[in-house]
Formats: C-alpha cells, sequence, structure tokens
C-alpha cells in the first residue's frame, strides 16, 4: 500500500516539476485516456492561467474520467457559474448535473451493497487448497497485478489467498500481459481468463491482459488495476457476471468502480463455504 503511495505522489511531483505543458500535450494525455497525468497536467495550466478555460474544460473532464467526483463537480460548476451564457459554461452546467447523477448512483449502489450474485453465474468452481500458486509476467504492471490479487485475499479475510511463484511452470494462475488477445470472446475484450476445472476444482488459469490502448499506447497502472481485479474474480472461480456497475464482477467493468464490493467477496464466500 505505501508502496503504491509512493508511486502516485512521485508521480505528481514529476507533472508538477513540468510547468511548460503546454494544452495540446494535456491534450494528448487526455485522447490517451491517460486522465490522472492528464489531471494534473491541465491543473498546471490553469494554476498559470486560471482564464483559460477550455483547459479548466478539460482538466474537469479529466477528473470525471478519474473518478475524482467531487473535484470535477466543483470544476464544472465553477465553469458554469463564471460564464453562464457561452456554450462552454451551459454544456458544463450539463456535464456538472450528470456528475451528480453519478455520484448520487454510486452513493446509492454502496447503500445497496448486500447479497450476492451467485444465483446468477454460469459457473462457479473453486480452488481446494490455498495458498493457490501465482505468476504474474515481470514488467510495469506486476506490483499493480499482485496488488489486485492480494485485494481479494485482504477482503475475503484470507478464505482465498496467494503465493508467488518464480516459475510459470509451477503456478496455478498466470497473468500475461498481452498486445493482442489469443481467441478473444468478443472484440472489446480488454482482459480475458481462460479457467480449466474438473466438476467444481479449480485445475489452472491463465489470464490475458490487453496492454495498450486503442490508440496503441501503454496503458497506465490505473487503467490496468480494475481489469486484472476483475480478471482474478474469473480466476478464482466466479465464472459470468454480476448484474451491477458497483461490483467489480459487472460486465463492462472498465467504466466502473475499481473497488471490490461487499457482493463480490459475498458471491466468493457464496463459492468458497
Ligand atoms: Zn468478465
Amino acid at each position: 500500500m505505501k508502496k503504491i503511495l509512493f508511486l502516485v505522489l512521485s508521480l505528481i511531483i514529476v507533472t508538477k516539476s513540468s510547468l511548460a505543458a503546454d494544452f495540446n500535450s494535456c491534450k494528448v494525455l487526455y485522447d490517451d485516456q491517460k486522465y490522472n497525468n492528464a489531471a494534473n497536467c491541465f491543473y498546471q495550466r490553469i494554476k498559470a492561467n486560471p482564464n483559460d478555460i477550455q483547459a479548466r474544460f478539460y482538466y474537469a473532464a479529466s477528473l470525471y474520467f478519474d473518478r475524482q467526483y467531487n473535484l470535477s463537480y466543483a470544476q464544472y460548476k465553477y465553469i458554469a457559474q463564471k460564464y453562464p451564457n457561452t456554450e462552454i459554461g451551459k454544456y458544463s452546467k450539463a456535464e456538472a448535473a450528470k456528475v451528480y447523477r453519478r455520484v448520487t448512483a454510486i452513493k446509492k449502489a454502496r447503500e445497496n451493497d448486500t447479497g450476492d450474485y451467485a444465483g446468477i453465474l454460469n459457473y462457479r468452481s473453486k480452488w481446494y487448497k490455498m495458498p493457490v500458486k501465482i505468476w504474474v509476467e515481470p514488467g510495469p504492471y506486476k506490483t499493480t497485478a499482485l496488488k489486485a490479487f492480494y485485494e481479494w485475499q485482504i477482503k475475503s479475510s484470507g478464505l482465498v489467498n496467494f503465493s508467488i511463484v518464480a516459475d510459470p511452470k509451477y503456478a496455478q494462475i498466470k497473468v500475461y500481459f498481452v498486445d493482442t488477445i489469443n481467441d478473444p470472446v468478443s472484440d472489446h475484450n480488454i482482459g480475458l481468463t481462460k479457467l480449466r476445472y474438473i466438476g467444481n476444482m479449480n485445475m489452472s488459469a491463465n489470464i490475458q491482459i490487453l496492454q495498450r490502448t486503442d490508440s496503441n499506447q501503454m496503458r497506465t497502472n490505473a487503467q490496468i488495476y480494475p481489469v486484472v481485479l476483475h480478471e482474478a474474480g474469473h480466476a478464482l472461480g466466479i465464472s459470468g457476471h454480476s448484474d451491477r456497475n458497483n461490483d467489480i464482477m459487472y460486465e463492462n467493468n472498465f467504466t466502473n468502480d475499481t473497488h471490490l464490493s461487499d457482493r463480490d467477496i459475498n458471491t466468493l464466500r457464496a463459492i468458497y463455504k
């Protein structure tokens, strides 16, 4: 946890020291869906020039996609109030309302975060022996991927737990970062888990995570994390998806929250009980 925090902090410091960032280089980060970096970049722009309304607008949008909803709301609101009769002001007013609805929906989903979705799964299977041996391909995402697996371990109070092996030959779960997903289920797969089981006993799981965005840029760790968290759920034996977007196992998890819900953990418990 400390390590992650350190990484985040150093990222911010690096960005803050590069004051020269112009609008277009911030926009490249935004277009590349590196929203956290984009937000820091646009923040520097508006700090240097508070009246750069276009930068402020993109700052608000970057914050939104980076799931910093309260900050995003405040920025949209600021634009709407300062420039009420302009196009960007009117648009910001609508966006502020959108952010508000999103925050309300998340709050509501969290308040209703009870029960499980084990009943609607396609199949349930489990690892019979703990710890499950896991291997993650070395590279820029290894720490992030392991953090996602440990999140399942921590939140389930060790009901599932993992040990890391150095050689994929001895691993039960293997995680690969790829440029093209082999044998995808759909064109939109950004992660894919192939789980082999006999009866309800898991034998092996092979996870592929798409490491590049549509514009062929490497994804950030923040983008990779929820994808691994989701695929780890499949590798644990959750075959199928939740029907609520507050759960990490909702099918389109990329646009949703990045945390394990109580329902995710309750579903895991229903399988492993
Ligand atoms: Zn899935």
